[in-house]
């Protein structure tokens, strides 16, 4: 019983051993520089569609959907529909 137990432990040690490797593989690779570079595009054009030119950075959540569909901030919306309120 015991025995089984210890090889149970080892195999899933094992895992963890090979699944870090792996992961730290990816890291210092070019396909892992490439996976980042393209994590890093994502992030900086998720940004950018966040921030509005006139009231900066916007929660996504807060974004306006146009029928078109294309997003807008909140606060350029509220002044294009119901004009500039302060
Ligand atoms: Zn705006």
């Amino acid at each position: 019983m015991n025995v089984i137990l210890l090889e149970s432990v080892l195999f899933i040690a094992l895992l963890a051993v090979v699944g870090a490797l792996v992961l730290n593989a990816l890291g210092i690779t070019p396909v892992g520089r490439r996976l980042r570079q393209t994590a890093n595009r994502k992030r900086i054009d998720k940004q950018a569609e966040l921030t509005c030119p006139i009231h900066g950075l916007q929660r996504e959540d807060d974004l306006v959907r146009l029928p078109t569909g294309e997003p807008l901030c909140p606060k350029c919306y509220q002044e294009a529909v119901h004009g500039h309120i302060d």
